[in-house]
């Protein structure tokens, strides 16, 4: 067995190495690089296979500042380029290498493919099919093309516009906010900040201030909105990526390898690796697991008043700046109050899903009238959120997927986002996870030349970060409206405010 030693240098790369193969090459331009990405991914193939050992000098983080020099394509001009192979050279070289150990040669994650024929680079490169253009979806897309991966994103909804929501996130310094460092956004990320929007207020059904936390202007978890976030992701696409109007609805596997993917319009493609970041109701999780969300308990509608309203002025005020909490066992009342004076939230209600939707909201008001009786003896500043509403009034109830929920590994195939792990939005990182899985998932696949080894490394991490936050989101459900309620929410938020 031939031994190598892999060594970064500062700059670049070098592989340096003495028998047989001598191997110390230097990349200058994008050709080389592309030529000597298909050769180191044959050595790391090689070496994650335990076929090679690996020098100690490369333990550590060496492969992904590999692949960014090589995306950068800012290799350094003082080393000769002595690339002398071809990419299907160094194909045999690693077929050599790989000789009788029934190990196929499969390099695919080729950053540039300038000096690589279209039918070899075809050959070599595998599709990556996303299915849904939420937050996960977007993210995914946007790292695999920052490391010069492409990927299509086949989004059910006929243009950016249709089905928009809004609302504000709040997006973590260590959750969300890695993503958009990965995704290469976070300036741009800033820029859409809301300052001032994070206060949070917390009242009993008498509208009595309980906890009161003022607006942070360094919180590290500044407040955006989600449409435009959102806005922000489909914006660094490649133009192109994104087929809309196409909604999955049928996913196949392919006996020889791939994926099938038809779509409502009547369309199909094929896919080698398909991704599912379509949310709660994922086409593609089937083929992983039978697993489906169940309803928690709790059904929010959705409730707002236009900026300037007069018919609640003193409800308003009573908002505060930022988010007003009203708790109370088994229903609550949550609105908050945009910089511009509009307020958007919603009622919260714990009754059967059937009985939610018996209420009558073909007439909106007298549909919010019977969600308001549910409040009986709340003070009238806060009802008046809830008959005075002029939202349609959307039903939203909370589903979640099992938490701990996994599955095993099935050849070509993942999930990011609700996909993988729905939760209730109590634990405020459904959005955060989401962007998170999709740059995560995206590194592992630029990192590992071996899908199965990358889509591995992704679910092993997966795994227990999505069921970590899912117990904080079904505990923080039942701390918003369960019997201690609110003073279990004024514990919760002072208990963040001191960590
Ligand atoms: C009321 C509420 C408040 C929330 N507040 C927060 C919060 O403050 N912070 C936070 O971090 N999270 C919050 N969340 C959770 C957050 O919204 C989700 O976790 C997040 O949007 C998940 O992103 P995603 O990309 O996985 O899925 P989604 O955003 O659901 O995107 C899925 C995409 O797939 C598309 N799609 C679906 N089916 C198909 C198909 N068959 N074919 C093609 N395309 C398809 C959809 O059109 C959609 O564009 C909240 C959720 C709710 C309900």
């Amino acid at each position: 067995m031939p031994a190598l030693a892999f060594v970064l240098a500062r700059d670049g790369v070098c592989l340096d190495q003495a028998h047989p193969l001598q191997v110390t090459r230097w990349a200058d331009d994008a050709d080389s690089a592309a030529d000597l990405a298909v050769l180191i991914g044959i050595l790391i193939t090689a070496t994650q296979r335990r076929l090679l050992p690996r020098s100690p000098a490369c333990r550590g983080r060496w492969m992904p500042s590999y692949s960014h020099t090589v995306a950068k394509n800012d290799v350094p001009r003082a080393h000769p380029p002595d690339i002398a192979h071809t990419s299907m050279q160094m194909v045999l070289i690693g077929e050599r290498l790989l000789a009788g150990t029934g190990h196929p040669v499969r390099p695919w994650l080729c950053p540039s493919p300038t000096r690589v024929g279209a039918t070899e680079e075809r050959s070599m490169r595998k599709t990556i099919a996303i299915v849904g253009a939420g937050l996960g979806g977007l993210t995914l897309a946007r790292v695999l093309q920052v490391h010069g991966v492409d990927a299509t994103i086949y989004e059910g909804e006929t243009s950016a516009k249709t089905g928009e929501q809004g609302g504000l996130l709040d997006i973590h310094e260590e959750i969300g906010q890695v993503a958009l460092r990965a995704a290469g956004l976070h300036q741009e990320f800033l820029t859409l900040v809301r300052p001032g929007e994070d206060a949070k207020r917390v009242v009993d059904r008498h509208a009595t201030v309980l906890f009161d936390k003022p607006a942070d202007p360094g919180s590290a978890r500044p407040e955006v909105d989600r449409g435009e976030l959102r806005r922000l992701l489909i914006a660094s696409l490649t133009p192109g990526t994104i087929r809309w109007g196409h909604k999955l609805t049928a996913l196949t596997h392919r006996p020889n390898g791939g994926y099938d993917l038809a779509f409502t319009q009547g369309s199909t493609t094929h896919a080698d690796i398909v991704i599912g970041a379509d949310g709660a109701w994922s086409k593609v999780r089937p083929l992983l697991t039978p697993a489906e969300p169940l309803y928690s308990g709790t059904c929010f509608i959705e409730i707002a008043l236009a900026s300037g309203s007069h018919s609640c002025r003193a409800g308003v005020a009573a908002i505060g700046s930022g988010t007003l909490m009203a708790v109370a066992p088994g229903k609550g009342i949550i609105a908050h109050r945009y910089a511009d004076g509009r307020v958007r939230g919603y009622v919260a209600l714990n009754k059967p899903e059937v009985w939610m939707r018996s209420i009558d909201f073909d007439n909106p008001s007298a549909g919010l009238r019977q969600v308001a009786d549910e409040f009986d003896g709340w003070s009238p500043l806060l009802t008046a959120f809830v008959t005075q509403s002029d939202a349609e009034p959307w039903l939203r109830p909370i589903y979640a997927l099992p938490i701990g929920l996994r599955w095993d590994r099935t050849p070509g195939v993942t999930l990011v986002g609700d996909a993988a792990h729905l939760m209730s939005p109590f634990a405020g990182e459904g959005a955060n996870l989401a962007m998170y899985d999709g740059a995560d998932l995206a590194s592992k696949l630029v990192e590992h030349l071996d899908v199965e080894v990358a889509l591995s490394a992704y679910e092993e991490r997966l795994f227990p970060r999505s069921s970590d936050a899912a117990c904080r989101s079904a505990h923080n459900l039942e701390t918003f409206f369960g019997r201690e309620a609110p003073q279990s929410v004024v514990t919760l938020f002072a208990s963040a405010r001191r960590s």
